[in-house]
């Protein structure tokens, strides 16, 4: 990992980057969280993609978290009896719930049976992203008669969004359950849940997770996708309920309109980190690079944007999945964060004195902070068993790079998604404090992290190996 980067990069790995070799290129290059697309393949795909991640990951010394994202209850029109059609502005066009036969310019089935029952004359509804607007005119039983106004081409299977939301299809489906099993067999690190509307929708997808993963004892992290307009009244619920937000800009664009997003996302982010949890921006950062081998300027400005905005992580979708650059993309994104990072003020967050922590671990962890950022600390270094101290550090931003240093793989994979976290594995710690301490900092020093002489805060939790919070904060100097 470039040590002078602190955001993270999730690309989204598909036909374009799933060979071994390009894939530990691209993990070298700088992601640091693979998402597996559970609306495209099948399980057995994302089965055998998991073990070519955690196998690159081995090979290039780095530990990456897997995201599995769920498919959710994505609103698609049927297919078409030629594939596609052209609709004309101002033309009629059905959405038939009933129809059997495949569609054509007159109309089209539905995958999903409840639209008719969601709208009413005079919603717009848009597909394709959309690209494709429609109006409602009518409601007969299972078809909704709509006239064109925006028109285009129009293929299968293209997904519906109501503008402004309200449609009411669940967020879990039958197949988004098997999926967890699925991801849950591989021990995914993170499930994103698409398209919840409330914390209710979060806590169903943790219990599914949890029941799956018991076998194996694994937890993964739970990701609630915003996209959906009524998402965004319940985001304090939904970040309660989950690990971590996604603003998933595709999607709630087209639901809230393009312009309500910038400032959607950088409230989202602001809250995240408000809450403990962390945010990962999405869709479009890079869109222009599936093409091209550079990015355009507006995307070198949103993905620096989103990086001063506070986000732990930056996506990529069609970019590395489908693109003719994948290993491209990935290096300029990882240059721009860096860049974007060493503009701002080191002092940001680093003032807490107006909040207030009232546990003891959580003051440890801004004691250190405080303490690492007064000193000129070279490293702030954490003893974490779940990770939850480095947490705490990094809703902070502050110039000094965070060592997690942890015996569990599950909890230094989950931390790879943590802004300026980068997790080490400490196998074997002992349980007498000294002696721990003593191996931390040979581990330290053996990785080129201190140097004899250096100042590092560490945190760490006494009695040693019993589980419980952090209680204790060192100053060292490097011996
Ligand atoms: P998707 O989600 O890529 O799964 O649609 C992200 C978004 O909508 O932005
Ligand atoms: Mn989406």
């Amino acid at each position: 990992m470039p040590a002078l980067r602190a955001t993270k990069i999730v690309a989204t790995l598909g036909p374009a980057s799933s060979t071994p070799e390009l894939l530990e290129a691209m993990i070298r290059a700088g992601v640091n969280v693979v998402r597996l697309n559970f609306s495209h393949g099948l399980a057995q795909d994302h089965i055998e993609r998991a073990a070519m991640v955690r196998a690159a990951a081995q090979r290039s010394g780095v530990e990456v978290a897997i995201m599995a994202d769920l498919q959710g209850p994505k609103i698609r029109v049927g297919k078409f009896a030629n594939g596609r059609v052209q609709l004309q502005p101002g033309a009629r066009f059905v959405l038939d719930a009933a129809r059997t036969e495949p569609g054509d310019e007159h109309g089209v089935g539905l995958d999903y049976k409840e639209l008719p029952h969601d709208v009413k004359p005079g919603d717009v509804l848009l597909l394709n992203d959309g690209l494709i607007v429609l109006q409602v005119e009518a409601v007969h039983g299972d078809a909704v008669e709509t006239i064109v106004k925006v028109g285009g081409e129009l293929s299968n299977n293209k997904g519906i969004n109501k503008q402004g939301g309200g449609l009411t299809a669940p967020a879990l489906t039958a197949k988004d359950m098997e999926d967890i099993r699925t991801a849950m067999g591989f021990q995914a690190d993170y499930v994103a849940v698409s398209f919840p509307k409330s914390a209710t929708d979060m806590e169903m997808a943790r219990q599914l997770c949890n029941v799956a993963g018991a076998e194996f004892r694994h937890k993964p992290g739970l990701i609630a996708k915003i996209e959906r307009a009524e998402a965004i009244p319940h985001l304090e619920e939904i970040l309660r309920a989950s690990d971590g937000i996604m603003v998933a800009r595709g999607d709630l664009a087209v639901e809230v309109g393009n312009a309500a997003v910038p400032a959607l996302q950088k409230k989202m982010i602001r809250m995240a980190r408000a809450f403990d949890k962390v945010a990962i921006t999405a869709t479009q950062m890079m869109e222009s690079m599936i093409h091209n081998p550079v990015p355009t300027r507006a995307e070198v400005s949103d993905v620096a944007n989103a990086v001063l905005d506070g986000t732990d992580a930056v996506m990529l979708s069609a970019e590395t999945a489908a693109g003719k650059y994948p290993l491209e993309t990935v290096q300029e994104m990882a240059t721009i964060c860096a860049a974007a990072e060493a503009s701002e003020d080191p002092l940001q967050d680093a003032d807490f004195s107006g909040h207030r922590f009232t546990r003891i671990d959580q003051s440890i962890a801004m004691g250190a902070l405080f303490t690492a950022h007064h000193l000129g600390a070279k490293a702030i270094v954490a003893l974490t068993d779940s990770g939850a101290t480095a947490l705490w550090m990094s809703r902070h931003r502050i110039h000094i790079p965070i060592y997690a240093l942890t015996s569990k793989v599950a909890t230094q994979r989950r931390l790879a998604m943590y802004r300026n976290v980068r997790p080490l594995l400490l196998a074997d710690t002992s349980a007498d404090r000294d002696t721990a301490l003593a191996q931390a900092e040979a581990h330290l020093k053996a990785r080129g992290i201190v140097q004899s002489g250096d100042i590092y805060a560490i945190t760490c939790g006494e009695p040693m190996g019993a589980p419980g919070g952090t209680n204790m904060l060192k100053i060292c100097r490097a011996r």
